[in-house]
């Protein structure tokens, strides 16, 4: 039994069961966000009425706790490893400034966010990447945060929920950086070996060592509509393989079709259709728990 949410209070708007969590360029006031798709201005509230989404369909990116706010049931998110930040180890030029102003246009401290929440009544655990900060790009601090979630889980039995935005691994930490496509990658390992689900959800944009790691490892892989996944960037790949690439490269649309991904859910449904996943699992576990009761009980009977 998790004790934690007895004794401990809320530690942020999004733990207070913040399911009208704005916008932070809304608070501000009232702006229009043009849809690069079909061209039509939108009032930012009322995007978020639609989850972000246009009418004509496209999905706008979200923060990563606007994320959490529609997906996890009211008052059930718990914030773990919130305060872990990043630091300038390298010394690499400017990137102590860069950090600086992430966190203030964000308010995050690192480009994801990882919690344990409920989806319709289902334990899980959950990270969601920002691409607000930093481009979503993984460091140091997020291979940690995502490898410490996965270790959580293993040890507490429950399925992982990851939401992918993330431009690769984070230049600035070099080889550091680069490190963590293995380390995150065990931790999905042991999770799976505990027989435990991992469900990813990429998010427009999920490139580079993201990719190439975690983003890709899940049990079933989501991908929202029309979201730019890969993993060099298409002009780099047609300069170095000198062919012009086909239309829709890259796109979740193209990936289905190809046998990258296995579904794409718009926005609207993800939450049922993460929810539904998530029982189908958790009734194996609770028969799969029933099932090695009763072989025990056989034998003790037997013996
Ligand atoms: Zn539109």
């Amino acid at each position: 039994m998790n004790l934690m949410g007895l004794f401990r209070s809320p530690q942020n708007e999004l733990e207070k069961g913040g399911k009208q969590l704005k916008n932070p360029q809304e608070e501000q006031h009232e702006i229009t966000m043009t849809c690069p798709k079909c061209g039509t201005q939108t009032p930012v509230s009322e995007l978020w009425d639609d989850l972000n989404v246009c009418r004509c369909g496209h999905h706008f990116r979200m923060t990563a706790r606007q994320r959490i706010s529609f997906l996890a049931d009211d008052d059930t998110f718990t914030e773990l490893d919130a305060d872990m930040t990043s630091h300038d180890i390298l010394e690499f030029p400017n990137y102590e400034n860069k950090l600086k102003s992430a966190r203030l246009a964000t308010r995050e401290k690192e480009a994801v966010v990882c919690g344990t929440a409920k989806v319709m009544g289902e334990d899980c655990a959950v990270f969601c990447m920002d691409p607000h900060f930093m481009m979503g790009s993984m460091g140091t601090v997020v291979g940690e945060k995502i490898t410490r979630l996965f270790e959580y889980a293993t040890e507490h039995r429950l399925s992982v929920i990851g939401f992918t935005a993330a431009g690769g691994a984070r230049m600035q930490e070099g080889i550091l950086s680069l490190m963590q496509m293995a380390k995150t990658s065990g931790a999905v390992r042991l999770h799976s070996d505990a027989g435990l689900f991992y469900l990813t959800v990429l998010t427009d944009p999920t490139t580079g060592g993201v990719t190439a790691s975690f983003a890709m490892d899940g049990d079933v892989i989501m991908a929202e509509p029309d979201a730019m996944v890969g993993f060099a960037g298409a002009r780099v790949i047609e300069q170095t393989i000198r062919k012009k690439l086909p239309e829709g490269f890259q796109r979740a649309e193209f990936l289905l079709e190809h046998g990258f991904i296995d579904l794409i859910t718009p926005r609207s449904r993800q939450r049922e259709v993460i929810a539904r996943l998530l029982r189908l699992h958790n009734e194996g576990k609770q028969d799969a728990c029933v099932q090695q009761a009763d072989a025990g009980e056989t034998k003790e009977a037997e013996a």
